[in-house]
């Protein structure tokens, strides 16, 4: 598995024209040796990958990672610059998104007579098309994590906080093993819900409010992310009418991811629906986002983005409407795509539920 994905990256030296790339990004770093530590980059070379760390972390490299030398550092660039320098290399790539200006000048005092050429987006896109194994991981986590709220449901209701309900989810999640929660989770109630990341505070929820809570588990290293709007209490008519808005977007979405559909037409499939009930200006964000070894992760979902849908891709389909005072819902399920369209691993129903 990891040689095919470092054969994948190594592909990346012909477009780049370079002799080497060195990766900075660790999630990545992951991707192609498996070290799981928290500090070391890679350096790929056509027949060479050198990586590199400190002292804190050679012993656990050497276990973890395979198809690839462990060179221990004293001084990071020092090091990069004998590799490099001792194989006449002209021209470097390196991981423009993962690396500092401070770390760029660095690089460029200690190889003066290296091209230096900064490559993009494009190698954390090495990871947006998930293999056999990491789908199973990831649809593990999602159901840890979607398992969880569904079992902390009788705590959401009048006289709870957000911070309670936060808590509580994480508790749950924590026991049916996942390593960390996601990210600081979302609990947005009543008119904190027209906040896109209202994280939970200390408010209480009401009676005749929406609560959305968007939650998400570790597991195995890999991300789950969903996002459920939930009524506490009768919902009144307004909120019913704007949950099933986003819901129809979202539903329209999901119908239409298949291999071979552009990003920005799946963005436009919610967004248009959502516009021509009069709420286009209330969607502010994206459609969705790629999830595995980051929350976020390529390929972005958007209408900007005029990629193409590959099988094996995992990312979410999550509209919202969001308006200032009143409050918001958003829906979000992470789906992974087939060959003819998709399977979505986030299990929480998105059907309105009435607590
Ligand atoms: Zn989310
Ligand atoms: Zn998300």
């Amino acid at each position: 598995m990891l040689k095919d994905r470092i054969f994948s990256a190594r592909r990346h030296l012909q477009r780049l024209d370079a002799d080497f790339i060195i990766f900075f990004g660790l999630s990545t770093i992951r991707y192609l040796t498996g070290f799981t530590g928290s500090s070391g980059l890679l350096v790929l070379g056509i027949e060479e990958a050198w990586f590199l760390t400190d002292s804190r972390y050679t012993t656990q490299a050497s276990i973890e990672t395979s198809g690839c030398t462990v060179i221990e550092y004293r001084s990071q660039i020092g090091s990069i610059a004998e590799l490099v320098k001792g194989s006449n290399a002209r021209r470097v790539a390196f991981d423009a998104e993962h690396t500092t200006v401070a770390l760029y000048n660095e690089l460029g005092k200690a190889l003066p007579d290296v091209q230096l050429v900064p490559a993009g987006k494009e190698l954390d896109g090495l990871r947006a098309v998930k293999d056999a194994e990491e789908i199973g991981i990831l649809t593990a986590g999602a159901a840890i994590a979607s398992n969880a709220l569904l079992g902390i449901l009788d705590l959401i209701k009048p006289g709870a906080t957000e911070h309670e309900i936060a808590l509580a989810l994480e508790f749950a999640m924590k026991q049916a093993g996942a390593e960390e929660k996601a990210f600081d989770f979302i609990v947005a109630s009543g008119p904190r819900g027209a906040l896109p990341h209202g994280k939970a505070s200390s408010k209480v929820l009401a009676a005749g409010e929406l609560v959305t809570i968007d939650f998400g588990a570790v597991y195995q290293g890999y991300f789950s992310d969903e996002t459920v709007t939930l009524a506490v209490g009768t919902p009144d008519a307004r909120q019913q009418q704007i949950y099933a808005i986003v819901k129809e977007a979202h539903d329209l979405a999901l119908a239409a991811v298949r291999p071979g559909a552009t990003f920005s037409a799946l963005d436009a499939m919610a967004r248009d629906h959502i516009a021509k009930e009069g709420y286009g200006s209330y969607f502010g964000h994206g459609l969705g986002h790629g999830v595995g070894l980051e929350v976020h992760e390529p390929p972005t979902v958007s209408f900007r983005n005029d990629g193409v849908v590959e099988e094996g891709m995992v990312f979410t389909i999550e509209p919202g409407i969001y308006i200032p005072e009143w409050g918001g819902v958003r829906i979000e399920d992470t789906i992974v795509v087939t060959a003819d369209g998709c399977d979505v691993l986030t299990k929480v129903p998105k059907a309105l539920q009435v607590l």
